[in-house]
């Protein structure tokens, strides 16, 4: 399976980063390169996949 690349600068390596925009102030979660900092994609900053399972588990779900 190919591996996620970052096509800037052939790096591997990805972290999530908080940010705004400039016309707004919510935060959103940029998913950018660890080496050279070019955004690859942007996440809910809220986890809801998260919260999702939190609330399974707590129900008895899982
Ligand atoms: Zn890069």
């Amino acid at each position: 399976m190919a591996m996620p690349t970052c096509v800037k600068c052939g790096s591997y390596s990805f972290e999530k980063k908080e940010g705004t925009l400039k016309s707004s102030d919510s935060v959103i979660c940029f998913v950018q390169c660890c080496k050279c900092g070019s955004v690859v994609g942007v996440m809910d900053p809220h986890d809801i996949g998260a919260e999702l399972q939190l609330i399974k588990k707590k129900l008895g779900i899982l």
